[in-house]
């Protein structure tokens, strides 16, 4: 086993551990405003949000609720299709709850375009996001995000809960891979 120090891996920090969490406390007090009386249901897709819903749960100051669900997307490369699948589902019933989906990233959006339509479908009373990332570039779907983190630029990044072939999810900024990384894969 190779012994290797992650900062190695990282050719460029996007956000620092700082920036992730001033960001998040910002959407934290206005959702704390906004769902003063709601007791939201928060729901985030594992396993790349697990992180951003740690983070942005601690920073409310308000009763919330939590829970998980497991998809999976089948396409061809690295993006979505529109074919997704629920591999673990939520614990709770959703009918009638105020819903706010945390989630990592949004490329495409299909992934999250799906999610929306599936909790309005079970009856949820409202459903909103918040997205901690967003790479506009990369949009194929509409998606409607009413609190917005970081917008980034079209590059694949790593940490905070996002990862490449199951690595870097314990880096606690946001970073650009080293391109060394994935040439090593495809050799
Ligand atoms: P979408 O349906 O919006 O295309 O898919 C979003 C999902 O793709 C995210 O939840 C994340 O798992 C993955 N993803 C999209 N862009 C990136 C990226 O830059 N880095 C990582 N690690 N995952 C990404």
């Amino acid at each position: 086993m190779q012994i290797a120090d992650i900062s190695q891996d990282i050719s460029e920090v996007l956000l620092t551990h700082e920036q992730i969490q001033a960001k998040i406390q910002e959407v934290a007090d206005q959702v704390s405003i906004d769902y003063k009386d709601k007791e939201p249901l928060l729901i985030a897709v594992l396993k790349g949000a697990v992180n951003t819903m740690a983070a942005f749960s601690q920073a409310l100051s308000i009763h919330a609720n939590i829970d998980f669900m497991s998809l999976s997307s089948y396409g061809s490369g690295t993006s979505s299709s529109g074919t997704i699948t629920v591999r673990s589902d939520l614990t709770t019933d959703v009918r009638g709850r105020h819903v706010l989906i945390v989630e990592d990233i949004i490329d495409s959006g299909i992934t999250l375009d799906w999610l929306v339509k599936e909790l309005r479908a079970r009856g949820a009373a409202s459903v909103e996001i918040f997205a901690l990332l967003e790479k506009p570039a990369r949009h194929e779907v509409k998606v409607d995000v009413k609190y917005q983190g970081f917008v980034i630029p079209d590059k694949f990044v790593v940490g905070f809960g996002l990862d490449y072939d199951e690595r870097y999810r314990n880096l606690d900024s946001i970073a650009v891979l080293d391109p060394k990384v994935y040439q090593g894969e495809q050799e």
